[in-house]
C-alpha cells in the first residue's frame, strides 16, 4: 500500500482529551454607570470538565495602545476606575491548557455621562468638601506612593507563574527625562559597580558611544561571570553621556528572559560603563547571514518566539522601542534571542549605511510604520510593523529589507500598497503574519501577545509551517522608479533576481548568456533547470514572477 496522501493542515485547534478553546460570543452589558461597565458573554460549551479561563483584553477607543488585560475565571467582566461618557472596546478568549483560543471581535461600550442633575446648596457644599478631602487623600497616597518606588530598587518583577488574578499590566517604565540631574535616575534603577571588580579583555564590536568589549565581572562572593562591556569613549557629548545613562537607566528597569539584563553601570570613573549580560552569538542580523540556511523553520520560529515574548513584556511596560531590527537583537549560544538597544544616541549620530533618515530625529526607514514616518506616531503597534520586518530578516538569514531600493522608493511603495515579497522557502503561515503586521491601519495589527501566542502554536504543530508561501508578483513590491521596458519594472537581471530574494542565481543568468529583461521573457522550468536552478521552489517564484511581467 502506498503512503497515504499528505494533506495541508490548516490553522484550527485539535482537542486532544481536553477542550480546544473556541470563540466567546453573544456579549451583553449588564451593567454601567459613568465609571464602570460590565459585561458578560457566552461560556462556550464544555465536552469534558477541562478548565476554562478568560483573557479580557480591553482600552479606550483610539487609545489602543494602552490596552489592559484582565485574567479570569467566570464568563463576565466588571471594568472599573473608567472615564465617563466614553467609548470602550473589548476582547475576550478563552483559555484551556491547550492554550488560548482566537479572540472575539472587538465589542465597544460607552459609559454613561456624569450625573448632573440640579442640587441644592448645602448639597454642594458637602460634595465640594468631600471632593477636597478626597483629592487631599489621594495626593497624600500618590506621593507617599513615589517614596516608596523611589526607595525602591526598580526592578519589576516578571511573572512567570501564569496568570495574575485580575492583574493590570501597566506599570509604564519610568524615563530619565524628567530628572534634572541623570546621574540621579541612573542611581535609581542602576547598581553602580566597583571599577575593580571588571576585567576588559577584547573588543568585539563599536557601539554608538565606543567600544564594546567582551570581558568578566567578579563581585565580592560571588562566581565570576563573563559580561559585555559598553563604553563610553572620552571625547562623549553632552547628548551621548545623558544617551548613555538613559539606555542604563531604561535597560535597569527591566527583567526578562528576553530582555539583555543589566550587570550594572560604571559612571564614577573614566571610561564610563554599561555592563550587560554577554550574549555569545551577538548581533542576529550578522548570526544569521553567517549561518545562512542552517537552521529549521522551527528553530527560526523559536528565536521569533522569544524576541515576541521579550516586546510583549516592553509593551505591557508601555515601553516603544522604535527600533525593533535583528541588528539590535543579541543571541545566546543556545539560540535564545534577546531585545537589546534602548538608546537613542542612534538617533543623533554615526549612520555610515544610511540606516536612519533624518525627519526631525532619525527614523529607521525600513523597519518603520508609515504612521511613525510620516507623522511621527511611535507606539507599541509601530513596533508590531517593525516586528513584521524582523520576521522577514530571520526567514531570509538577514537580508537587507527592500535589498538595493532607496529609502524614497521604499515608502512610495508600501504607500501604493505594495509589500515585501515572502523570503524563499518561507512557510506561508508566517507569511501571513508578517503581511497582518504591515497592515496599514494600524488598529488592524495584532498586539505582541497575540503573536506571541500565534508563534507558540506554531511550535508546537509544527506541521502548520510546511504550505510554503508563493510569491504573487502582483501585491509584492516592486522597483518603483525603474525605467525598465512596459510590464518589466526592473533595470537589469541582478536587480530583478535582487528583488525576488534570488540573488543567488545572478551568475547562473550570466554563464547562460541571458543579459536582458527581455531575454528571459520565454524561459521555461527545463531552461532553468539546465541553468542549475534545480530547487523547484526556486524555479516556480522565478517563472511565477517572470508570468507576472506579462500579465
Ligand atoms: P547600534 O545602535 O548601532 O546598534 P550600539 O551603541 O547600541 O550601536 P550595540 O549594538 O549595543 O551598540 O553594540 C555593538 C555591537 O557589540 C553589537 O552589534 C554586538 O556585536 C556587540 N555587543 C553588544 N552588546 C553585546 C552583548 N551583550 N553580548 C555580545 N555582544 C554584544
Amino acid at each position: 500500500m502506498g503512503p497515504a496522501p499528505q494533506r495541508t493542515a490548516p490553522a484550527v485547534w485539535v482537542a486532544v482529551g481536553h477542550a480546544a478553546p473556541v470563540t466567546v460570543s453573544q456579549f451583553i452589558l449588564t451593567q454601567r454607570d459613568d465609571s464602570s461597565l460590565s459585561v458578560s458573554w457566552l461560556a462556550p460549551r464544555q465536552r469534558s470538565r477541562t478548565s476554562v479561563e478568560y483573557e479580557v483584553m480591553f482600552f479606550e477607543k483610539g487609545e489602543e495602545a494602552r490596552y489592559t488585560v484582565k485574567h479570569l475565571l467566570e464568563p463576565n467582566v466588571t471594568l472599573r476606575d473608567l472615564q465617563p461618557d466614553t467609548a470602550y472596546l473589548l476582547r475576550v478568549r478563552s483559555i484551556t491548557p491547550l492554550g488560548p483560543g482566537p479572540y472575539s471581535p472587538e465589542q465597544e461600550f460607552r459609559t454613561l455621562p456624569p450625573d448632573t442633575g440640579a442640587l441644592s446648596g448645602g448639597v454642594i457644599v458637602s460634595i465640594i468638601f468631600g471632593v477636597l478631602l478626597f483629592i487631599g487623600l489621594l495626593l497624600g497616597l500618590l506621593i507617599f506612593r513615589r517614596k516608596q518606588a523611589h526607595r525602591r530598587q526598580a526592578r519589576p518583577d516578571y511573572n512567570t507563574s501564569g496568570f495574575d488574578r485580575e492583574k493590570v499590566w501597566l506599570k509604564p517604565y519610568v524615563d530619565l527625562q524628567p530628572y534634572d540631574d541623570p546621574s540621579r535616575g541612573v542611581l535609581e534603577f542602576t547598581k553602580e559597580l566597583d571599577v575593580s571588580c571588571v576585567t576588559m579583555e577584547n573588543v568585539i564590536g563599536e557601539g554608538e558611544f565606543g567600544e564594546v568589549y567582551r570581558g568578566s565581572l567578579r563581585l565580592p562572593g560571588k562566581e565570576c561571570i563573563v559580561v559585555a562591556i559598553k563604553t563610553l569613549k572620552s571625547t562623549y557629548s553632552d547628548s551621548q553621556w545623558w544617551n548613555f545613562l538613559r539606555e542604563a537607566t531604561i535597560m535597569g528597569q527591566f527583567n526578562h528572559p528576553n530582555i539583555v539584563r543589566l550587570e550594572g553601570v560604571v559612571t564614577k570613573r573614566r571610561p564610563m560603563m554599561i555592563i550587560t549580560e554577554y550574549m555569545e552569538n551577538g548581533a542576529l542580523d550578522t548570526f544569521l547571514r553567517e549561518n545562512e540556511a542552517k537552521f529549521s523553520p522551527v528553530q527560526l520560529v523559536s528565536m521569533l518566539q522569544g524576541i515576541a515574548s521579550g516586546m510583549t513584556y516592553l509593551s505591557e511596560h508601555n515601553y516603544v522601542h522604535r527600533d525593533l531590527a535583528a541588528r539590535n537583537i543579541l543571541v545566546t549560544h543556545s539560540l535564545q534571542c534577546k531585545v537589546s538597544d534602548f538608546g537613542l544616541s542612534r538617533i543623533l549620530e554615526n549612520d555610515a549605511e544610511g540606516t536612519y533618515e533624518t525627519k526631525g530625529g532619525k527614523i529607521p526607514i525600513r523597519w518603520t510604520a508609515p504612521e511613525a514616518i510620516a507623522h511621527r506616531i511611535f507606539t507599541s503597534a509601530s513596533d508590531v510593523w517593525s516586528f513584521g520586518i524582523v520576521m522577514w530578516e530571520v526567514l531570509s538569514f538577514g537580508d537587507k529589507p527592500y535589498g538595493n531600493m532607496t529609502n524614497q522608493e521604499v515608502m512610495k511603495s508600501l504607500e501604493d500598497g505594495y509589500r515585501l515579497p515572502p523570503p524563499v522557502d518561507c512557510p506561508s503561515i508566517l507569511y501571513e503574519l508578517m503581511k497582518s503586521c504591515w497592515s496599514h491601519d494600524r488598529i488592524r495589527r495584532p498586539h505582541f501577545q497575540e503573536i506571541r501566542a500565534q508563534l507558540q502554536h506554531f511550535i508546537s504543530s509544527p506541521q502548520l509551517l510546511r504550505p510554503v508561501a508563493d510569491f504573487d508578483p502582483r501585491v509584492t513590491l516592486r522597483l518603483p522608479s525603474c525605467s525598465g521596458s512596459d510590464g518589466i519594472p526592473y533595470r537589469s537581471i541582478p536587480e530583478w533576481l535582487e528583488s525576488i530574494r534570488m540573488k543567488r542565481y545572478i551568475s547562473n543568468f550570466r554563464t547562460a548568456g541571458l543579459d536582458t529583461m527581455e531575454s528571459i521573457l520565454e524561459l521555461t522550468a527545463e531552461d532553468l533547470k539546465q541553468m542549475g536552478v534545480s530547487l523547484p521552489g526556486h524555479q516556480k517564484r522565478i517563472l511565477c514572477s517572470i508570468q507576472g511581467f506579462k500579465e
